[in-house]
C-alpha cells in the first residue's frame, strides 16, 4: 500500500472492541471530513451469518475453514446514500440487519478465529483502503495488521459496562433486566475471545491514540476523533509541504 504518495485525505485505522461505537462514530466523522468509512466488522458478521445459514463448521472436529473461504466471494460491502461503506450484502441481498442480531453475535468471534477466513479478508480491506481519497476504517486489527502504515491510529475504548449499556439503548431493551445481562456477559465472552486469539487478536497498535469514552456523549466523541484527524493531516502538511485539508 502506497499510504505516503497520497495528496488528498489520510489513511485512518479505528480500532476497539465491540460497541466501543467505531462504526456509528467513524461513519459520523467520514461525513463531516468527506471521507470514506469501511466498517470491517460487517465482512466477519456476513461471513458468520452466511455460515451459520449454510451450516458450514467454525471450530470442533467438523470445522471447515475452506468452507468458510469459499463463503467470501458471496459478500460484498455496500456504500449507504452518503458512499460509506456501512452496509452488507450476500449475493446482491442487503443482510446488515440480519448479521446484527444476537445468533451472529454470539458466533462471529469462533469465526473470526480461523486465519484462513481472516487471510481471504485481508486483501479485500487492503484494496479498499488503497482506492483514492482519505479512509476510515473500522474494525480490531487495522492497525496492527491490515492498515500498519496508516498515517493515524485511534484505539476507540470504554468500559464494558458502558457498552452493554449502550448495546441496550440501541436495542431498546431495559437497562436492568435479564436481556441486558446477558448483552454484557457477551460481550465480555466477545472481548476475551477477540485479544486472545492467535491471528490478529483485538490490541491497540503501539502507535495509536487511546480515546476512552465513558461518559463521554457521541458528540464528544466525534469532535475527539474529527480532532486527531485534523491534527494528523496538520502533521503531514508540514512534513510534506502540501496544504492540509
Ligand atoms: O465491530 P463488530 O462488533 O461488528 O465486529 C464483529 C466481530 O467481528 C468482532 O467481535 C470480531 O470477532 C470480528 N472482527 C475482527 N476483525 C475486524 C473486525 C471485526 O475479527 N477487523
Amino acid at each position: 500500500m502506497t499510504t505516503t504518495t497520497r495528496s488528498a485525505g489520510l489513511v485512518v485505522a479505528l480500532d476497539g472492541p465491540g460497541s466501543s461505537g467505531k462504526s456509528s462514530v467513524g461513519a459520523a466523522v467520514a461525513l463531516e471530513l468527506g471521507y470514506r468509512f469501511c466498517d470491517t466488522g460487517l465482512l466477519y458478521r456476513a461471513a458468520t451469518w452466511l455460515a451459520l445459514e449454510r451450516r458450514v463448521r467454525a471450530q470442533g472436529d467438523r470445522a471447515d475453514p475452506p468452507g468458510l473461504v469459499a463463503l467470501v466471494p458471496q459478500i460484498a460491502l455496500m456504500a449507504d446514500a452518503q458512499g460509506r461503506l456501512s452496509h452488507v450484502s450476500v449475493d446482491g441481498i442487503d443482510v446488515t440487519e440480519e448479521v446484527h442480531t444476537p445468533r451472529v453475535d454470539d458466533a462471529v468471534s469462533a469465526v473470526s478465529r480461523v486465519p484462513e477466513l481472516r487471510a481471504a479478508l485481508l486483501e479485500r480491506q487492503r484494496s479498499l483502503a488503497a482506492e483514492p481519497g482519505g479512509i476510515i476504517m473500522a474494525g480490531r486489527d487495522i492497525g496492527t495488521v491490515v492498515l500498519p502504515d496508516a498515517h493515524l491510529k485511534i484505539f476507540l475504548d470504554a468500559s464494558v459496562e458502558e457498552r452493554a449499556k449502550r448495546r441496550a439503548e440501541e436495542r431498546g431493551i431495559a437497562p436492568d433486566g435479564r436481556e441486558a445481562r446477558s448483552i454484557l456477559d457477551q460481550l465480555r465472552r466477545r472481548d476475551g475471545l477477540d485479544s486472545t486469539r492467535t491471528v490478529a487478536p483485538l490490541r491497540a497498535a503501539e502507535d495509536a491514540v487511546h480515546i476512552v469514552t465513558d461518559g463521554n456523549r457521541f458528540e464528544d466523541t466525534v469532535a475527539a476523533v474529527v480532532a486527531e484527524i485534523k491534527r494528523a493531516e496538520a502533521r503531514r502538511a508540514i512534513g510534506a509541504g502540501e496544504p492540509a485539508r
